[in-house]
């Protein structure tokens, strides 16, 4: 059977036991990891998950959600700011995630402005009817960094910055594969990260760690395509990058929205939440953006945060959840003490968190 995705029906019953029949045929035992919530979400959604698991594919969800990987010292950043009378602006997903103690809906609750916008133009425009300094909290991967790049090189007010928790994924997949606690056998890549960064950046890992990698789109038959893919490239000992969702990722990616990126961001050793720091995982503003730079217009009031300990809430396991280590399952809090009404971990926050989709759709 020949990749081509074009011909799919991205939802043919049959397509898909023909691809189940091939994995069985395989007598596989493996597990993949993939690093995003929209493959999370379709994998949980479509019982796809146990359909593979009966066919000897485990598969993890890792740092593929960017509120989960924020961590409590970025939080802690921006509910100190909440704090001294700065109009805050977020998306909506960052309002409920712990920081210590609170969070930013609780800030809210007690009287600090802060707003929640859908877009960081949203945050533009709040700044430009509002006398007052106005942070916009950036989380997201490749896919949501350059809209926040645009708006930096556009000129935005004076009164505007931007609390920069952008994450790029290559350097995480490479964190995962060092660290080593769970053994890996391929990745399943990012469809929307891949749109902008293209297939390159995951050459160099196939090569340094032996790994094969696919890059896949969020259709149910996309994903079990994928994990064919994988299984094929494992069964013939190959380690290779291959894309599955060659309709949309384009070898060299979206090259306006990289220079983009390039022009506003430079790359800067990133603490990841349930993960070390990690080389050349994060992005900040580039020196000459610096008027805009949230942590270096509010030196003064965020300078001890930067030696702040942090812990994690108590019992939250969402740093093994992150790493692939565990299923959100089994994180004893999971469905108890810890639900989407009340999260104890960003996990359950987020609408592209392992444990907020496992809830959704009843797993147990
Ligand atoms: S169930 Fe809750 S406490 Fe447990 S890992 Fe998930 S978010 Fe954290």
């Amino acid at each position: 059977m020949k990749a081509n995705v074009e011909q799919f029906r991205f939802r043919d019953q049959k397509l898909a036991k023909k691809i189940i029949n091939e994995l069985r045929e395989m007598e596989l035992d493996i597990m993949i990891m993939h690093v995003c919530g929209t493959h999370q979400d379709t994998l949980v959604r479509y019982g796809l998950e146990g359909m593979l698991k009966e066919v000897g594919v485990t598969i993890r969800q890792g740092p593929g959600c960017p509120v989960c990987v924020t961590t409590p010292r970025e939080i802690q950043e921006i509910l100190t700011l909440a704090k001294n009378e700065i109009t805050i602006t977020a998306f909506g997903d960052m309002m409920k995630v712990p920081g210590h103690g609170t969070s930013l809906m609780e800030a809210k609750s007690e009287g600090a402005d802060v707003r929640i916008v859908y877009s960081v133009d949203d945050a533009v425009t709040m700044a430009q009817k509002n006398n007052k300094e106005t942070v916009f909290m950036s989380v997201g991967f490749e896919t949501t960094s350059p809209s926040t790049a645009s708006v930096v090189a556009r000129g935005p007010p004076d009164n505007f910055s931007i609390l920069t928790c952008n994450r790029v994924v290559p350097p995480a997949l490479e964190a995962i594969l060092d660290m080593g606690e769970v053994k890996l056998d391929g990745l399943i890549e990012p469809g929307h990260v891949s749109t902008i960064i293209g297939t390159s950046p995951y050459e160099p890992i196939s090569k340094k760690y032996i790994i094969p990698q696919v890059i896949a789109g969020f259709e149910p038959l996309d994903l079990l395509m994928g994990v064919l893919m994988l299984a094929r490239q494992v069964h013939e000992g190959r380690a290779e990058v291959e894309n599955e969702y060659s309709r949309i990722v384009k070898p060299e990616g979206n090259i306006k929205a990289l220079e983009l990126m390039n022009r506003v961001f430079e790359p800067v050793d990133t603490e990841w939440r349930g993960f070390p720091v990690i080389p050349r995982s994060g992005q900040a503003l580039k020196e000459e953006y610096q008027e805009h730079d949230a942590r270096k217009y509010f030196e003064d009031i965020l300078e001890d945060l930067q030696t702040w300990e942090f812990e994690e809430p108590e019992g939250c396991r969402c740093g093994e959840v992150l790493r692939g280590i565990i299923a959100s399952s089994e994180c004893p809090l999971f469905g108890k003490e810890c639900t989407p009404v009340n999260p104890v971990g960003p996990c359950m926050v987020s609408n592209e968190g392992s444990c907020n989709i496992e809830y959704r759709y009843g797993k147990d």
